[in-house]
This record gives structure tokens, C-alpha cells and sequence, in this order.
């Protein structure tokens, strides 16, 4: 690590509170418990975990905690607990969502905002039964919604051939950036050291001893957690190369009639539109940043280094499409705001925290697939008890094995 690379690091870090300021420079004889290569909401909540659990944790981001490239980077993202099926990813949304409350409460900002959740349907799907059936097996408050309830209630959206809906009043939207830049304040307060170090990728007979930042300099410990998003195929080109499969997302703001209240959070929830499961979602006017929209359809493989994040025309005309079927008050509102961000995909859009196959000490986390970031809590916890060894059970669903190089989506 070169003086000048320490600087640099430290004023790019300098947008975070309290991060920057870091015990002195790092060299290569110092030796932790835990290394956690990416500071996105999996590598921060797991780093935090570790942290607790009395571990001497070393965090590291190559371009800062939830920057622009991340795929944790942005405004916003949704908190909900309807999965389907899919009821392991229902209890983790459970289980993370007091955390993040908790958050919100320490950072004295809002990071989760308690809007509510609609799920709407133009029939009664499968997703829609199975979802019910789970949370009334967990005691969730969710309501089930026929159109007559959902046109009285949020009259800015057209319901037209919608039949039934779900509606989550617990759930809401979390503030992404925020979120995952408190967090490593959080962490970095509580003891936890974090600096702004490129790692190459690694290599290693055996156990994995140490990573090397890109100056070249050696960072030992007896534990290593590599939670790079998007990146994760870079760094284990043979492993997971194939299996992680980024892919271009574009969102967008909206800004919304002036004067009025109706796409305000006090009238309208965070939405998904299950669309026969081609589904739009989108969040009211949080913060004075607009309405905002976004198809949830894979885009194509996006580079997550040097791809072009130009908005494109066509999906811009996409969602003003379903605008103008949908919410007819907003279709000559202007745009406000487009970013092009990156999903990290699984094959099928299970999460991957697993053991790397050579190296018991090394643990790889990731493949939020679209869905991840609410989950960024109860991720941690179970990473860091998997490294640690107390945890009860292994969820099959998570494991390297399960991950194939070929893309079928199965998870909403
Ligand atoms: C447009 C969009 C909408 C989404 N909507 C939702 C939603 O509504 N609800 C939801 O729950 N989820 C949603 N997601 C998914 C969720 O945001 C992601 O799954 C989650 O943020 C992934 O976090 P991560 O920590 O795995 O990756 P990242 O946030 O990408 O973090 C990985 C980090 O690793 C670092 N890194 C990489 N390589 C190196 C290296 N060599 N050395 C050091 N550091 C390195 C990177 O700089 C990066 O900061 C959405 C995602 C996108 C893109």
C-alpha cells in the first residue's frame, strides 16, 4: 500500500462519516480474525455479525461501501415478505426487518421507510396462494385485497383486469445507500476497521493465507469472506465465472404532479404488479426524488466494471408504457432521474453463501439476484455462523453445488 493510494482511499472515503478515520496505515504483519473482501449490505452485515461475535474483522471495498457500481448503490430498494413458495426467503425479510428498524433508529435518518407493500394480480396465482399460506403460518399481518378494495384505497393506480391483491403493512422501502454507509459507520464505531483496498484475486494451495490489495501489500487472517456482488466472477474466474451472471437493470424517477400528495408515501405504498410474472414494481415519492419504476425483467449481460450505464430509449418507453396503462395521472410527469445498476443472478435466483470448495476457511457470499438487499441482516448472521461454525443447519438452497451455469429464474 503506497502513501499516496492511503490518501487517495481516505478522502474517497471521506463521504462516509466516521469511516475515514482508521487506526493508521495498514501493513502486511498485521493479522486479523476475519477479512471481508466488499463492503455492499451482505459484506457489511456479515462484517458487523463477526464483529459481535468478538472476531478482530477487517472490511475492505475497492471503491467504498455502496458506491455507484454497486449493486447495494442507489436510492432505494424494497422490503417485502411475499415469496411464494420461495418461504426461506419469507423468514429472512422477517427476521432482517427489526434490524434494519433498528438502523434507521441508531443513524437518526430514515433508512427504512414504512410505507407498505401492494403485490397486485390479475389472477389468483399460485405465488399469490402460497404466499398467504406462509404468512398466516407465521402469523404476518398481510391482507388479501380484492380490485374494489385496492380502487378505493389507492385510486392513483388503474386496476383495470386486476383481481386480487396483498398488501403488507409492516414492510416498505429501504434507503439503499444510506443504509449500507451507516452500517459501516455502525461498524467502524463499534470497533470494526475498514479501509478503501483493491484485492487481486486470490490464490492458494490449500487454505487461503492471505489476500493481496493491488499495490501488492499482504493481508494475513485465519478467515476470509469474499462478498463481492457483481465481481465475485472476477475474483473466482473457474468457480464462478459461469455462475454468476450480472445483468443490465435500469430504473427511473418520475417527478410527480405539483402540489399534489398522491404519490406521497402517506398515500402510496411500494407496489409490485405480478403482470402474469413479468412484474413491475415501483415506490412512491420518497424524499423529493419522484416516483420511481423499473421493470424487473433480466436485462443483458452488463459488464459491471467498464459497462456503458447510459439509460437507454427502450426502456425508458417501456415503463412510460405501463405508466399510461397504470398510473394515467403521471404520463406527461418528466423525468427526473435514470440509473443503470447491475443484478448479480444466481441461475435460478437463490442466494450463494457457501464454503469455497478448496478452502475451508474462505466463505462466498452473494447472488442477491434482484431480491437481496432486504435480506442483508439475516445473510450476516448466517455467514457469520456458518464461518463460525454455530450454525444448526445448512440451507441447501444457498450452496455452491446448487448453482448452475445455465440461467433459469425460479425466484420472485
Ligand atoms: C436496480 C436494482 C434493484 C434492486 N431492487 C431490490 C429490491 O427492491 N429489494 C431487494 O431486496 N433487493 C433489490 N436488489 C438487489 C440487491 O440490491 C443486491 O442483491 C444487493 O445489493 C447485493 O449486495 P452485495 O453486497 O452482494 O453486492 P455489492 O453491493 O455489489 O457489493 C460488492 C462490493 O464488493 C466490492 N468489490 C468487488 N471486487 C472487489 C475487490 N477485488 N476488492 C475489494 N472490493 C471489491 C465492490 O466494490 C462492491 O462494493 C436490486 C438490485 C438492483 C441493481
Amino acid at each position: 500500500m503506497t502513501r499516496r493510494s492511503l490518501i487517495a482511499g481516505a478522502a474517497a472515503a471521506a463521504a462516509v462519516p466516521a469511516v475515514a478515520a482508521g487506526p493508521g496505515p495498514l501493513v502486511g504483519r498485521q493479522r486479523w480474525d476475519v477479512i471481508v473482501v466488499g463492503a455492499g449490505v451482505f459484506g457489511a452485515w456479515t462484517a458487523k455479525r463477526l464483529l459481535e461475535a468478538g472476531r478482530r474483522v477487517l472490511l475492505l471495498d475497492a471503491w467504498g461501501p455502496a458506491h455507484a457500481r454497486a449493486s447495494s448503490g442507489g436510492e432505494s430498494r424494497m422490503t417485502r415478505s411475499a415469496y411464494g413458495a420461495d418461504a426461506v426467503y419469507t423468514r429472512m425479510a422477517v427476521e432482517s426487518l427489526p434490524e434494519w428498524r433498528r438502523l434507521s433508529d441508531a443513524a437518526g435518518l430514515p433508512i427504512f421507510q414504512p410505507t407498505g407493500v401492494l403485490f397486485f394480480f390479475q389472477r389468483v396465482e399460485s405465488f399469490l396462494e402460497e404466499t398467504i399460506q406462509a404468512h398466516r403460518r407465521l402469523g404476518l399481518p398481510t391482507e388479501l385485497f380484492d380490485a374494489a378494495t385496492m380502487r378505493r384505497r389507492f385510486p392513483q393506480i388503474d386496476f383495470a383486469g386486476v383481481e386480487a391483491g396483498l398488501f403488507e403493512p409492516d414492510f416498505g422501502v429501504l434507503l439503499a445507500r444510506r443504509a449500507v454507509q451507516s452500517l459501516v459507520a455502525e461498524f467502524v464505531r463499534a470497533g470494526g476497521e475498514y479501509r478503501q483496498v483493491a484485492v487481486r484475486p486470490p490464490t492458494a494451495a490449500h487454505a487461503l493465507e492471505q489476500v493481496v490489495s493491488a499495490e501488492g501489500v499482504p493481508l494475513s487472517a485465519d478467515h476470509f469472506v469474499f462478498a463481492c456482488g457483481p465481481w465475485l466472477g472476477r475474483l473466482f474466474p473457474d468457480l464462478l465465472g459461469s455462475r454468476i451472471f450480472p445483468t443490465r437493470q435500469e430504473v427511473f424517477f418520475f417527478a410527480p404532479p405539483p402540489g399534489a400528495d398522491d404519490f406521497a408515501s402517506a398515500r402510496l405504498p411500494a407496489w409490485a404488479d405480478y403482470n402474469d410474472g413479468d412484474i413491475y414494481y415501483g415506490f412512491p415519492d420518497l424524499e423529493g426524488r419522484g416516483f420511481k419504476i423499473a421493470h424487473d425483467a433480466h436485462g443483458p449481460p452488463l459488464d459491471p466494471d467498464v459497462g456503458d450505464r447510459t439509460p437507454s430509449a427502450g426502456a425508458l418507453a417501456d415503463v412510460r408504457t405501463y405508466m399510461a396503462r397504470r398510473f394515467p395521472a403521471l404520463v406527461r410527469s418528466p423525468l427526473s432521474e435514470a440509473r443503470v445498476c447491475q443484478y448479480e443472478n444466481s441461475s435460478n435466483g437463490d442466494l450463494l453463501i457457501d464454503f469455497h470448495p478448496q478452502w475451508a476457511n474462505t466463505l462466498l457470499v452473494g447472488a442477491g439476484s434482484g431480491h437481496g438487499f432486504k435480506h442483508g441482516p439475516a445473510v450476516g448472521r448466517y455467514a457469520a455462523d456458518l464461518l463460525l461454525g454455530t450454525h444448526a443447519r445448512a440451507e441447501s438452497r444457498f450452496s455452491l453445488e446448487t448453482k448452475e451455469a445455465v440461467q433459469a429464474r425460479a425466484v420472485h
